[in-house]
């Protein structure tokens, strides 16, 4: 970066911001992308509008106690980071993990401001979670817990102020006790949440949606560079959502999906990856992937192994943020990987995505590819605002529409400023525009 404006911006962030390197990282990445912006029209400067983008307009922090199943009271910490509200109502998922802590919850709601805006839908960016683990926790005491927080969020969010959704930890479970308790505490049955059960105002493919959206950018990408999923090698972390429904449309667009993972380890089957399987074990037992050798005894586990070293033609990263790093970025250009998209938030750090591009793999980027997920979120806002639902082929196709537009804009947006095949540079400054021309619109505020 040679701009000293924004360099000078990005020791502002890293010095009041200290000890979050996550939100650095994100920062960094989205700065550095503007830079060519900022010197054709400096009105952003002067307007002072990226320094207003770069704080979020609130930050909710609060305590969560709840009761165990021992009769214990425990206590965790809630987060809801409400960033940006220039587009639309805050939108973003709830992330329930013992590694979330302010600066991850932060840096998950700023590239949520540039992924919801890519959507072309009125969506603004948040993002909260809370350090609880819902691992090796019965129902009630996930129940008690969702309640817990919910009885605090409730007072932060709305349907046309805040629309929490699901993400690492959080499904359709504790969508439903979080979504029951806002009912109760509230009295009205409104869309504060999407995810929801379809008995209740959740949309048909919405659980899909980012896994289905990732392969369909992915498609487009690759059509777009003459290539294409059929035949191809595909590996992709994480068992969780978005793996799972990834690796279902990868397979239905002729790939074969070789591997899979969890925080454990991961498993290789050659003849491609039995979803039935393992869609059993994540979704019905809660278990771990090693569990798959007892549907497949030929497929291989390899505990605590890093799944980057598995031979591909394309990497879907789909577990957590920086899980690809340089060596694993360099293994997989060594193995002939040709393509990386990311459907986890910002799985690849800075020195990853610098080896890819180096390498001429086509590459991706969280805001752009996974942004399906949220888009499908909008998607189930409009269906409860209409009191009406719409088919499984009707939200799948409108899914699809958007997921090559995101495509098509981002290369587009790259190649106007001179950086052509340039995705991570094409997502940050499209999904900045949108934003930051309806900030300029507002003044300063
Ligand atoms: P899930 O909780 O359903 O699954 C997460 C998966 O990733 C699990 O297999 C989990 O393994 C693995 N994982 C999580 N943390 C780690 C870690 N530190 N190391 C190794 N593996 C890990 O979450 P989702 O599938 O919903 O989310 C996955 C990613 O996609 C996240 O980055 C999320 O932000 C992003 N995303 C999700 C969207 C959605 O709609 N759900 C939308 C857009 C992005 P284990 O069970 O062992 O922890």
């Amino acid at each position: 970066m040679k701009n000293q404006y924004l360099i000078d911006l990005l020791e502002r962030v890293k010095a009041r911001n200290a000890g979050e390197p996550e939100f650095h990282q994100a920062v960094e990445e989205v700065l550095e992308s503007l830079e060519p912006v900022v010197e054709k029209n400096p009105k952003y400067i002067e307007s002072g509008v990226i320094e207003m983008l770069v704080e979020p307009e609130r930050v909710i922090k609060f305590r969560v106690p709840w009761v165990d199943d021992n009769g214990k009271v425990q206590v965790n910490r809630g987060f809801r980071v409400q960033f940006n509200s220039a587009i639309g109502p805050y939108k973003g998922g709830l992330r329930f993990h013992p590694s979330v802590y302010e600066g991850i919850i932060k840096f998950l709601g700023f590239e949520q401001i540039f992924k919801n805006s890519l959507t072309g839908l009125p969506i603004g960016g948040g993002k909260g979670g809370s350090d609880f683990d819902p691992k090796g926790k019965s129902d009630a005491e996930v129940m008690r817990f969702c309640q817990s927080f919910m009885t605090e969020l409730s007072k932060h969010i709305g349907a046309d102020t805040d629309v929490p959704a699901g993400d690492i930890g959080v499904g359709g479970r504790e969508i439903g006790y979080m979504f029951g308790q806002y009912k109760r505490l509230k009295n009205e049955f409104v869309g504060v949440l999407t995810g929801k059960g379809l008995t209740y105002g959740g949309s048909l493919a919405r659980t899909e949606a980012t896994g289905y959206g990732l392969c369909y950018f992915t498609d487009e990408m690759l059509r777009d560079n003459g290539k294409s999923f059929k035949g191809a090698k595909v590996v992709i972390s994480g068992s969780g959502n978005v793996a799972i429904y990834a690796t279902q449309k990868a397979t239905q667009l002729g790939a074969t999906v070789i591997a899979l993972s969890d925080s454990n380890g991961y498993i290789v089957d050659e003849k491609g990856v039995d979803l039935d399987a393992v869609k059993e074990i994540k979704e019905v037992k809660r278990g771990r992937i090693k569990e798959y050798l007892n549907y497949h005894p030929e497929a291989k586990y390899v505990d605590g192994g890093c799944v980057w070293e598995v031979k591909c033609d394309i990497a879907l990263p789909c577990a957590t943020q920086n899980e690809i790093n340089e060596e694993s970025a360099k293994k997989l250009v060594a193995n002939g990987c040709f393509a990386v998209a990311e459907g986890a938030n910002m799985p690849s750090t800075p020195e990853a995505i610098h080896v890819f591009q180096k390498n001429g793999v086509l590459f991706g980027p969280a805001k752009a590819a996974n942004a399906g997920g949220v888009a499908t979120s909008a998607l189930e806002m409009s269906q409860n605002s209409q009191r009406y639902s719409w088919t499984f082929e009707e939200v799948d196709a409108k899914l699809k529409d958007i997921m090559v537009n995101i495509y098509h804009n981002s290369a587009k947006a790259a190649e106007e400023y001179g950086m052509k095949g340039n995705l991570v540079a094409g997502a940050n400054i499209a999904g900045f525009l949108k934003v930051a021309n309806s900030m300029l619109a507002y003044g300063v505020c």
